[in-house]
């Protein structure tokens, strides 16, 4: 039996680490383009979900995060980072889930952060979404538990992604490694392992948890 899986964010960073490694380990991998699914527009997750309901395994991975104070908020943003890390979640879940209850089977990844259990200045909108992302984790974990459904959230420390080099200038990833107990920023292929561990058939206890995956940094 081969699972289909559907990732978002699929072309670049993180989401393109999970793209190869469920590809290599032999599942059948969607990754739609933004051509093909707008996270920032629901008619377009609508029209995608009604023409590709048949996902046994989602990782909903694509974000943003743009990094401003809250007294110079952009509105675009904001609205933006809301839509792409908390709400597309939800609608693209939704529109997949009866598929999985009919199967009684399925794994849900949401891609969460370290910001959403700590914080810094700058990402009050960021953290937001963050937190909220693992809320979703919590309820759909309990909601979908009579279906086997499990439901995870998977959330990363610095990744040497675009995402990281926009938002750390070249000193700044120098300081930041030094406050890393493991003294480097995480591979791309080592979020995308703790997603594999979450969100494959092998994991049939594991629900509703945020799984840290940061070198140390949020425990010092
Ligand atoms: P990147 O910026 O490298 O890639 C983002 C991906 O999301 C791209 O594939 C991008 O598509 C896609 N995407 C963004 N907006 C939309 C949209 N509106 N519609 C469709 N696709 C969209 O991000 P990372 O790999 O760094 O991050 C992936 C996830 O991990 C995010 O949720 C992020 O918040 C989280 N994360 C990342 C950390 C890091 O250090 N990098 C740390 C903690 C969490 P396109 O190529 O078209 O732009």
């Amino acid at each position: 039996m081969v699972y289909k899986v559907l990732i978002t964010g699929g072309s670049r960073g993180i989401g393109k680490a999970v793209y190869e490694l469920y590809s290599k380990k032999g599942y059948d991998v969607v990754a739609p383009g933004r051509k093909e699914m707008d996270l920032e527009d629901i008619d377009s997750i609508k029209g995608f979900v009604e023409k590709n309901r048949e996902f046994d395994i989602v990782i909903n991975n694509a974000g943003n995060n743009d990094i401003m104070n809250i007294d110079n908020l952009s509105e675009e943003s904001t609205m933006s980072m809301i839509m792409t890390n908390l709400v597309s979640p939800i609608v693209l879940t939704g529109g997949l889930v009866s598929h999985m209850k009919s199967r009684r089977f399925g794994r849900i990844v949401n891609i969460g952060s370290i910001w959403g259990t700590v914080s810094k200045p700058g990402r009050v909108v960021y953290s937001a979404t963050k937190s909220g992302i693992h809320g979703v984790t919590k309820t759909l974990a309990v909601e979908l538990a009579p279906w086997n459904i499990l439901v995870n959230t998977i959330s990363p420390g610095y990744t040497l992604t675009d995402l990281t080099v926009k938002n750390n200038s070249e000193e700044q990833l120098m300081a930041i490694k030094a406050d890393i107990p493991l003294g480097r920023l995480a591979e791309t292929c080592e979020i995308a392992k703790a997603v594999f561990f979450v969100g494959n058939e092998d994991n049939t206890y594991i629900t509703g948890q945020d799984i840290l995956v940061d070198g140390g940094f949020s425990v010092q």
